[in-house]
Parts: structure tokens; C-alpha cells; sequence
């Protein structure tokens, strides 16, 4: 027996951007559905690090989501990033130049995505024109004269939808067989990540640590930590390098914490408490056409993953939130066309684009390790450059100043 379903939008996905277009979409007073193939609390391989952007988007779409995401207890609160050059020069650079813990707001967090993911889809429970599926895997989608009909692989449920928001991952078909973008390994990227237990020499204030060791580039090494004592560790690389050399990353991971003499030392009481999982990262580091008639693409599924820091959950949740701003949009002019929905890829290139293009810009430059190296080294030394680098993680006007050729004019003078 089928269930029929009739909605205005319906969400495929929960996770951060399915998540954040349902929370928004609820704000506006607009029902949906929003489908998941798990059933929440579940598990993706993520480094779990969650920036400012994260917290500011929750602010956002609802300042009490913001509230009680900080009030939770199983995240970690982190206050910066410590880059660590090819050449072993590491730069600490905290979120906010002289931070005062006892006084500010964390913007950085590290949480595990079980339980981070499991936060949005408790809130969307507390929503009232939300209808939470979960369990259910969309296997088809038809377009109709008056607009999309979904089917799950159980034959189960059909669902008739005005306006699809296709919020389902890396590994999406609606991307790959009706928005046409395929995976090119020049522009996206594999990681694979593991928990450990122990490790020491990590930062007091929980700055989450990026390795770009010579053995490793293109590709780094993260260190994230979490509460309890655990880690969230790997290792991420350009697909276009892994295919080429036949690098084998869980292999890399392995050695490289039992080889080299750092983190032989640092990994040497750890425990390993996880499976070692590896999935895929789009990244943005090109721009393409994410709507069409009657739908648009958000997060992982529109490939807008920042090439050089890996993150895509802060994105992902602010391209829910367009998404269905420009839903609420289309369902009152009742137009759904193409034309009308492409000025959601217009708002998401205008606020992302040019932090994505410098993040291409910057992951290039790993290609180079003595230019890293220097300026790694200038960036210990000089005040502003190390300031406009933790900006750069959290702040995205900040982020545009490094497109500007006056900034690094100043840089020089300053040096
Ligand atoms: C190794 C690794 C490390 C990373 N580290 C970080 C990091 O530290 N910080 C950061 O910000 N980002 C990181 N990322 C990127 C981040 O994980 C993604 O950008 C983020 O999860 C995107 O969110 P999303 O909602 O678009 O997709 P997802 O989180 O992938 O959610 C998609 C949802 O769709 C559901 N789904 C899929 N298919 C169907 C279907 N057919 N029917 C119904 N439901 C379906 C899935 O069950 C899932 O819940 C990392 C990624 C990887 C792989």
C-alpha cells in the first residue's frame, strides 16, 4: 500500500543543509517535508569541525537555535587554528587576536557529527511545518507538468512536490543525472578519518591543528580535538594526486603516525577507537549552475566544499538558507523556472564565490612548499598578516581583503 504525499518543498537530505533549509522554511511559515534516508542519531565522516560561520548561521535563521547549540554539552569549544608548514614552522593563529575566554563567545567548535547532526533534527522536531521522514531513501524523481514526483526504493511513500531542494550529499544522483555536474578529481578531494583516544601535545585552548608536511602535500594531516580526551584525525588530498600516485590514505595516516617522530612521540598512549572511514569532499573550487526548473542543489550536493580548508558544513548550512528563502520566493509568485530560481546561484556565488576562488588560490600554493614555508615563516613574524589569517577562517568580508592587491603591498611594508 503507498502513501501519497502532497507538499509545497520537499527536502532530500537532513543533514546540515537539509536541516537548515527545513529550520528557515519553518521560520517562514512554509510546510515541507524533508526525507532521510537514516534514521538520526547517524554517523558521517567529517573532520567535525565546525567554524564561526556554523554558529552564525544558526544565529541567523533563529538566535535560540544559537542559544541552546552553545548550552550543549558534547562539543568542544576550540579558539583557533595552528597551521603547521612542509617545512615544520608552525603558525598559532586564535579566531579573535587576543581572545578572552572569560569573556567572549567561542566561534569555533569541534563535535562530533553524530551528535552534531542529531542537534538539527531534534530541532526540527520542535518545528511545526516540518514533516520529518527519516529512514526512507528517495531512489527516483520524475518531473511532471506541475512539479516533481519522488519515489522511495521500498515503494512505499510518493511524494508530489511544487519545489525540490536536493540537500543529499556528495554522493547525489539528482547532481549527477538531472543538474549535470559529474565529479572531476582536479575539484574534489578524498579524506578519511578515525577517532583516537590520548593523543597529547594538543593546544590547551583546543586550536585544531593542520599538518602540511612535505610527505603529505598535496594533502594534510588534521588533528581535531574533542572532549573526553578523543580526536577526531586524517588526512585529506586532491583525488586528481591519489589517482595519479595511487596513494593509499589509510595507509599514509597509519605510517605517518607511527613514523614520524613527532607524532610518533604525540601518538605514542593513543588508542584508536574507531574504524578508520573515508568519503568524498566536492569542493568549490568551481563554479557552476546549481538550480534548474523546480529545484536547487545546497551543501555537498552543489559542490561547495572550500578547497583549502575542506569545510562544507558552514556552507552547507547557509545555502540551506537561501534555498529556501528564494523557496518562500518562487511558492508566492508561483514561478519555479530556471530563470527565477537562478538568482539563488547568484546570492550563493556573490557571498561565497570569492572565498572559494581564494581558497583555489591558496590550495595551489601547497603545490609550492618553499613559497608555504616563507610565508608561513613571514606569517609567525608579522602581526597582520597572522591576524588576517584567523579572520580568514571566520569572518568572510575579512577574507575578500586577501583578493585585494593593496593588502599585500601593505604586507610587504610591514615586514
Ligand atoms: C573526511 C572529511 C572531513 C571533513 N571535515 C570537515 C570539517 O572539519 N569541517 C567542515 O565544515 N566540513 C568538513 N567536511 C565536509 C562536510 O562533511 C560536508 O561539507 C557536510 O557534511 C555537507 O553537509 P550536507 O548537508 O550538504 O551533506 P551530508 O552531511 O552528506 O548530508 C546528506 C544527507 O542526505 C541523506 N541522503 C543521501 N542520499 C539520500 C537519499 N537518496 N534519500 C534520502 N536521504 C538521502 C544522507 O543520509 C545525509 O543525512 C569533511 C568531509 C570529509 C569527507
Amino acid at each position: 500500500m503507498q502513501n501519497q504525499l502532497r507538499t509545497p518543498v520537499c527536502i532530500i537530505g537532513a543533514g546540515p543543509g537539509g536541516a537548515a533549509a527545513a529550520l528557515q522554511l519553518d521560520r517562514l511559515g512554509i510546510d515541507h517535508i524533508i526525507v532521510d534516508k537514516a534514521v538520526f542519531p547517524r554517523d558521517k565522516v567529517c573532520g567535525d569541525g565546525l567554524s564561526g560561520k556554523v554558529i552564525t548561521c544558526l544565529d541567523r535563521i533563529d538566535p535560540a537555535i544559537g542559544e541552546r547549540f552553545r548550552a550543549t554539552t558534547f562539543k568542544q569549544e576550540s579558539w583557533g587554528v595552528t597551521f603547521v608548514s612542509p617545512g615544520r614552522h608552525g603558525m598559532d593563529v586564535p579566531y579573535k587576536p587576543e581572545y578572552n575566554k572569560a569573556e567572549d563567545l567561542p566561534m569555533g567548535f569541534v563535535c562530533k557529527r553524530i551528535d552534531f547532526d542529531n542537534f538539527l533534527v531534534e530541532e526540527l522536531k520542535r518545528n511545526t511545518h516540518t514533516h520529518l521522514m527519516e529512514g526512507v531513501t528517495i531512489e527516483s524523481y520524475e518531473k511532471t507538468g506541475n512539479g516533481y514526483v519522488l519515489k522511495d526504493n521500498k515503494g512505499a511513500y510518493e511524494i508530489h512536490a511544487d519545489l525540490l531542494i536536493v540537500a543529499n550529499g556528495a554522493h547525489s544522483t539528482f547532481t549527477k543525472n538531472v543538474a549535470n555536474i559529474h565529479m572531476e578529481p582536479k575539484h574534489y578531494a578524498a579524506g578519511i578519518r578515525a577517532y583516537y583516544k590520548n593523543v597529547t601535545g594538543c593546544n590547551e585552548d583546543s586550536f585544531i591543528e593542520l599538518h602540511f608536511l612535505q610527505s603529505l602535500l598535496p594533502g594534510y594531516l588534521w588533528i581535531f580535538p574533542l572532549p573526553n580526551g578523543e580526536a577526531n584525525v586524517g588526512l585529506d588530498m586532491l583525488s586528481d594526486h591519489v589517482r595519479k600516485e595511487k596513494v593509499n590514505l589509510k595507509k599514509l595516516l597509519q605510517d605517518t603516525i607511527a613514523q614520524d617522530p613527532v607524532f610518533k612521540e604525540r601518538f605514542k598512549n593513543a588508542e584508536l577507537t574507531s574504524t578508520i572511514e573515508g568519503y568524498g569532499l566536492p569542493l568549490g573550487s568551481k563554479q557552476r549552475v546549481i538550480s534548474g526548473e523546480r529545484y536547487m542543489l545546497v551543501g555537498d550536493a552543489a559542490y561547495l566544499i572550500d578547497p583549502f580548508t575542506g569545510e562544507g558544513i558552514g556552507n552547507a548550512l547557509y545555502t540551506g538558507r537561501f534555498a529556501a528563502e528564494k523557496a518562500k520566493e518562487a511558492l508566492e509568485q508561483k514561478n519555479f523556472s530556471a530563470a527565477f530560481l537562478a538568482t539563488y546561484d547568484e546570492r550563493v556565488y556573490r557571498v561565497l564565490g570569492s572565498e572559494l576562488k581564494l581558497s583555489h588560490r591558496l590550495q595551489q600554493l601547497v603545490k609550492y612548499p618553499r613559497l608555504f614555508n616563507f610565508l608561513m615563516k613571514l606569517g609567525t613574524r608579522n602581526k597582520q598578516l597572522k591576524s588576517l589569517i584567523s579572520c580568514m577562517f571566520y569572518e568572510i568580508d575579512v577574507r575578500k581583503k586577501l583578493t585585494q592587491p593593496s593588502f599585500y603591498f601593505k604586507l610587504l611594508l610591514n615586514r
